[in-house]
């Protein structure tokens, strides 16, 4: 059985194990918090017994007093803070964020390490992107022209192309996400803030006239760039 293929069975097995592990564990909060609220319902009811407890007492004191009566007095229950103290503490302890055992969080800085020292592209693939994203991007481009041209101004070169390999970086880190949200947040921090487009933190103006094409065709830009990364790693591992 090839590495991908045993890979492939233990995240099988992973994922129903996982499946089964999210749904007791959300079924034991369920629990603690219904446990939680006849605690907070049973303390209240004692409460009041307590109280009309210490008010017959006051009475039946008054009472003996007035008329020279005995009367023996009905001890109210404390409940003792050191047993309190000690459940609640033990609870919070359990209920504290938790993290993954063993060396696998290590294991996974070591490969990102690993994949983020490693020339993204060569030369032939970004070419190839490149190509990719014309025929992607370039149709739906404010300025592209009817005769195939480009006749962007703002830039001397077009910032799809200019920050294609931080881009590619990003894809690579982020993996797929659902969320367009997350890779325009990777984009202001890691490619804006270097471009001469921008005049402040908040304030670019290509971006607000329609002239950034990376920030306009993102959607497209990830796509494509995800296609093309998809197709290179099955190229690469069936060539293995
Ligand atoms: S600005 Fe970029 S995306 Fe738009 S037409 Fe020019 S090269 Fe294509
Ligand atoms: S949004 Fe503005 S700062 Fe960011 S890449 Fe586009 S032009 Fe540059």
């Amino acid at each position: 059985m090839s590495e991908t293929t045993q890979a492939k069975a233990r995240l099988n097995e992973i994922q129903k194990e996982a499946n089964a592990l999210q749904k007791e564990a959300t079924s034991s909060f369920e629990q603690l918090m219904a446990m939680a609220e006849r605690a907070v319902e049973i303390a209240k009811l004692a409460r009041k017994s307590r109280i009309r407890l210490e008010t017959l007492n006051a009475e039946a004191l008054y009472l003996s007093l007035s008329e020279g009566l005995e009367w023996n007095e009905v001890d109210t229950p404390e409940s003792p803070p050191e047993n309190l103290d000690r459940i609640w503490k033990s609870l919070r302890a359990e209920l504290l964020p938790v993290t993954a055992q063993g060396d696998w969080l290590e294991k996974i800085r070591n490969l990102e390490k690993d994949r983020s020292e490693k020339p993204f592209l060569t030369p032939e693939e970004r070419e190839a992107l490149e190509l990719r994203l014309k025929e992607n991007v370039c149709p739906i481009c404010v300025s592209f022209s009817l005769d195939g041209s480009c006749t962007l101004e703002a830039f001397e070169t077009c910032p799809i192309t200019h920050y294609l390999n931080r881009m590619v970086a990003i894809v690579e880190e982020l993996g797929h996400r659902p969320w367009m949200e997350d890779y325009f947040e990777r984009m202001y921090r890691d490619v804006c803030p270097g471009c001469s487009g921008r005049v402040d933190k908040n304030y670019c103006p290509p971006r607000e006239d329609g002239e950034c094409s990376l920030f306009t065709y993102l959607p497209s830009v990830i796509r494509t760039i995800e296609e093309f990364m998809k197709e290179r790693d099955q190229a690469q591992s069936s060539s293995m």
